[in-house]
C-alpha cells in the first residue's frame, strides 16, 4: 500500500566547522534513525564510500551546505545516482497515529494519514539481535558515529560488547 523502500542504513552531512555543528548533526542524525528506522551515521570526515549507504540527508538546503566534508559526499552520492534528501519544510511536520513525530521526512498514506516507518513495517531490525521491533521499544546506540538500532532488552549485551558507547531510548 505505501510503495516507499526505506533504507537500511544511510549517511547525514551538514556543517561541522564548530562543535555546535557537530552536535547539530549528531542530534539530526539521530532523528533521521529514529524516525525513518535505519542505522544513521553522521559524517565528521570525507572517508567513507557513499556507495555503502542506501541515501544521503543532509541538515539544511544543499544550497545552505557550506562544509567541505558535507559538501564531497553530497557531490559523490548525486554522481552515483543516490537518493539525496534535504529537510523537509517545518509546515510538513506531523504525528503518526502511533504519536511518532515525523520532522524528518513524513509520509502521508493514500487516505491522507500519516504513517510512521515503524508503523509502515520498514524500520531496520536489532542489530544485536536482527529482530524487529515487534512489541519492544527499540532503542539507539551511538557507535563510531552512528546510530544504531537496538532492543532495550539487548542492551544490557550490547553495553558489554560496546564499550564507551552511548545509549539513547528512542
Ligand atoms: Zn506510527
Ligand atoms: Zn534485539
Amino acid at each position: 500500500m505505501y510503495a516507499t523502500t526505506t533504507p537500511a542504513r544511510v549517511l547525514v552531512v551538514g556543517p561541522t566547522a564548530t562543535p555546535d555543528d557537530v552536535d547539530n548533526l549528531r542530534g539530526y542524525a539521530l532523528d533521521v534513525a529514529d524516525q525513518i528506522g535505519v542505522s544513521a551515521t553522521y559524517a565528521l570526515h570525507n572517508e567513507y564510500r557513499v556507495t555503502d549507504f542506501e541515501a544521503v540527508y543532509v541538515l539544511c538546503a544543499s544550497t545552505e551546505l557550506h562544509d567541505t566534508v558535507g559538501l564531497v559526499l553530497m557531490a559523490e552520492a548525486l554522481a552515483a545516482g543516490m537518493p539525496v534528501h534535504e529537510p523537509q519544510s517545518p509546515r510538513e511536520a506531523a504525528q503518526c497515529v502511533c504519536g511518532q513525530s515525523q520532522t524528518v521526512r513524513t509520509v502521508i498514506g493514500e487516505d491522507g494519514s500519516v504513517w510512521c516507518a515503524e508503523c509502515r513495517d520498514e524500520v531496520a531490525g536489532c542489530a544485536h539481535c536482527a529482530e524487529l521491533p515487534d512489541m519492544e521499544e527499540m532503542a539507539l546506540v551511538d557507535r563510531d558515529s552512528t546510530w544504531i538500532p537496538v532492543h532495550a532488552g539487548c542492551l544490557a549485551t550490547a553495553v558489554a560488547t560496546i564499550p564507551g558507547a552511548e545509549f539513547v531510548t528512542a
